[in-house]
């Protein structure tokens, strides 16, 4: 009898524990899902574009502090989160610059970020390789550093950038415009490896653009920055193989930076009518004059952690809604993810 029941116990208990293991395991499963998912839009106003989004400009955080108070990556958030930031705005993919520190020894941290984002989302995260120079002032790493990083890893990256092109007050000189001699070297290596091209260039390197543009017409570049946004739309006329970026939206402002807070962005992006209206004047034209060479985007997470919540990702993505439905319905795809997705479908690694 005492048996008996010691292994009705023993069984009671067996079944408590395998449930008790099992439950958790899919709440936790359900809690991770709803917590990432779609709220749909806010309300703010009556049209929204209710499509597939892309993201054209994306920084993941570096694994290694700088001190400059920028994100970390796996200490200020990991790429589990972001992901789900992405999820939760209603973001198909994005393209996103892994950084790849020259300077720095090891490298591995650094292509951890980038083979992880392979391995686990392989679609959400458009992986380009974002290698800045190892001296003060020079944008990136020579074309032999760049062929090692890529044979490396063969397979990984699908594009090479954002490089900047522009002053800073540590870099005042403009002396590395996209024909630059140090980039007449990296196109036959970006060539090969069929990746796009991703520029901020500086004021006056129009020229210097089109010359690039016009000596590689098999590669793609994507450019974003209010140093070419007056005139891109010229320079679209003339080159297929030029793409832009419309991230400076809200009144043609760049607000996701340390200067301001989560709370402080959501609420100046709160006011739909007055910055529709501004953004539509600056925007719709020329968008619609090249409906296949603009690209929705929002350059965030290289600079505050808080750019790349979940709550500042669904305004972001919210407001872009808005605006992209004030465009051409004719546009709004193509503005929105398609061509972007062609962009991607031309690399090397497209991955259905
Ligand atoms: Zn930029």
């Amino acid at each position: 009898m005492r048996r008996y029941v010691l292994f009705v116990i023993f069984i009671f208990t067996l079944l408590v524990s395998n449930s008790s293991l099992f439950i958790p395991v899919q709440a936790g499963k359900e809690v991770i899902k709803s917590k990432c998912q779609y709220p749909g839009t806010k309300g703010k106003v009556e049209q929204y574009y209710t499509g597939r989004l892309i993201d054209t400009h994306l920084h993941i955080p570096p694994p290694t502090d700088s001190g400059n108070e920028n994100p970390v990556l796996r200490k200020d958030m990991n790429l589990d989160d972001i992901a789900c930031t992405l999820q939760y705005e209603g973001t198909r993919s994005a393209f996103s610059f892994f950084p790849v520190y020259v300077n720095d020894a090891d490298y591995e941290p650094f292509y951890k970020a980038a083979d992880n984002a392979k391995k686990k989302y392989p679609k959400r995260f458009v992986r380009f390789i974002n290698p800045p120079g190892g001296t003060s002032g020079v944008p990136t790493v020579t074309a032999k550093e760049l062929k090692r990083f890529l044979k490396d890893r063969p397979g990984l990256f699908q594009g090479y950038g954002e490089i900047g092109l522009y002053v800073t007050p540590e870099n005042p000189e403009n002396v590395f415009p996209p024909d630059a001699q140090i980039f007449q070297k990296i196109y036959p290596v970006v060539r090969k490896h069929k990746m796009l091209v991703y520029f901020h260039p500086g004021e006056d390197q129009l020229d210097h653009l089109a010359t690039a543009l016009a000596q590689n017409p098999d590669i793609n570049f994507v450019v974003h920055g209010e140093q070419v946004e007056k005139e891109i739309g010229t320079l679209m006329d003339s080159y297929t193989n030029i793409y832009f970026t419309v991230n400076d939206l809200y009144g043609d402002q760049y607000l996701l930076h340390q200067g301001e807070t989560k709370e402080s962005f959501l609420e100046k992006i709160d006011d739909y009518e007055t910055l529709l209206a501004q953004d539509i004047a600056t925007w719709k034209d020329v968008i619609e004059a090249h409906p296949n060479q603009f690209m929705w985007g929002t350059d965030r997470g290289g600079i505050a952690a808080w750019t790349l919540h979940k709550d500042v990702g669904l305004g972001i993505a919210d407001y872009g809604r808005a605006f992209i439905a004030q465009l051409d319905p004719a546009v709004q795809e193509k503005f929105a993810y398609k061509n972007a997705q062609r962009l991607i479908n031309g690399t090397i690694l497209f991955e259905k």
